[in-house]
């Protein structure tokens, strides 16, 4: 069984490895759901995204409970919700089983290695917790009689050859490339989606994030804005991969998340791209946060990764047109944002 406290005034349950076995450690008593209060789990709640969303979900009146083994998730992140009556953190490795007590309509499901640093170290995991954890929230919210959400990604597109990338875009995956441990389980997590909704009837809805990025990321997940900024910050040499023509696009975490939030309260059953159409080149990128921050940090340019892809542009027109969403927050606002939490951090 894991024994890790995660903070005062948390209600943490712990489960074992069999799923079954539970301990209480209980700070802050949950008070009882008198009213319609509606309930909403997320996976994957201690990381950057799912954190985020745990914050907007209290903010519009939810009961919130998280769950997360913080393989790459940090308590942190949710350390400012010790002693909110409405939050509950559970500690658990979502491919076993879920057993949850009590009412839930909302199951959101992030719980996902999602950096390619981290999904290199651990890719098993990252196959695991896009099959057998897709599998376990799945059922969860059919018990449940929940709506169910996947936060799947941009790369079910792999390196794409239509640009820029709507949902009827079938992708361009290597699947035994270093990226296909996640890729490729995130395409398995859409179809086992699809399948409980067609089959069980259940309610699903299908997110395809493009990169996001603002607090809370890890300095050294690997992810382009945060290894800038972190290597901006010490004056660093940024690494630029190949000659930094490839184009990427960032979405700030608060569009991102108002987003998911109308799509989960919307009718689609069929993905949805969210993310920021503005396309940069990394160079460009690089360059952006070198006068953000008023480094002296140089570009040093390094081998361009296996399989990296060379566009990313999400088409949002099908956001825009059932959900009434684009993105709101211009880059260098969210990058300031983003810049500020980073400096208390380097
Ligand atoms: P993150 O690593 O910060 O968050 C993932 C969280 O899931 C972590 O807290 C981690 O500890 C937890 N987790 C992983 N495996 C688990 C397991 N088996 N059991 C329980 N918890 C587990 O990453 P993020 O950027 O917040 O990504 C969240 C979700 O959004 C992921 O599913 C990711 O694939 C998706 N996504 C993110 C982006 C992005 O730009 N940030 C882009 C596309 C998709």
């Amino acid at each position: 069984m894991a024994g890790r406290s995660v903070g005062k005034g948390f209600q943490v349950v712990i489960v074992g490895g069999d799923g079954y076995t539970r301990r209480r450690m209980t700070k802050a008593k949950i008070t009882k759901n008198k009213t319609k209060q509606p309930v909403s789990l997320v996976t994957g709640g201690a990381g950057f995204l799912g954190s985020h969303l745990v914050d907007l979900l209290l903010s519009r009146g939810h009961r919130v409970i998280a769950i997360d083994n913080f393989v790459t998730g940090r308590v942190d992140n949710i350390a400012h919700l010790a002693g909110n009556q409405n939050f509950r953190f559970i500690q658990q490795d979502v491919t076993e089983f879920i057993f949850l007590d009590g009412p839930v309509n909302y199951v959101w499901h992030f719980a996902s290695p999602a950096s390619p640093i981290d999904y290199a170290e651990l890719p098993i995991q990252t196959l695991k917790v896009g099959s057998l954890g897709t599998h376990k929230a799945l059922g969860l919210a059919k018990e449940k009689g929940a709506r169910f959400f996947l936060a799947s990604t941009s790369e079910i597109y792999g390196d794409p050859l239509v640009h820029p990338q709507r949902e009827d875009y079938w992708g361009n995956v290597n699947t035994i490339g270093p990226r296909g441990c996640y890729d490729e389980a995130k395409r398995f997590a859409e179809a086992l989606t699809m399948a409980y909704h067609r089959e069980h009837g259940i309610e699903t809805r299908i997110v395809r994030i493009f990169n996001t990025y603002g607090p809370r990321m890890r300095l050294n997940d690997g992810r382009v804005v945060p290894s800038f900024i972190g290597s901006a910050l010490r004056n660093k040499p940024l690494a630029v991969f190949g000659d930094g023509s490839q184009t990427r696009s960032f979405c700030y975490c608060a569009d991102l998340i108002e987003g998911i939030y109308r799509l989960m309260m919307s009718d689609e059953v069929l993905p949805v791209n969210i993310g920021n159409p503005r396309e940069m080149t990394v160079l460009e990128f690089a360059r952006e946060i070198i006068r953000l921050t008023g480094s002296k940090s140089k570009i040093a340019f390094k081998p361009l990764p296996k399989d990296d892809p060379k566009q990313r542009k999400p088409d949002i027109g099908k956001a825009r047109r059932l959900l009434k969403w684009e993105p709101k927050v211009d880059l260098e606002s969210g990058l300031q944002e983003t810049i500020s939490y980073f400096r208390g951090r380097v």
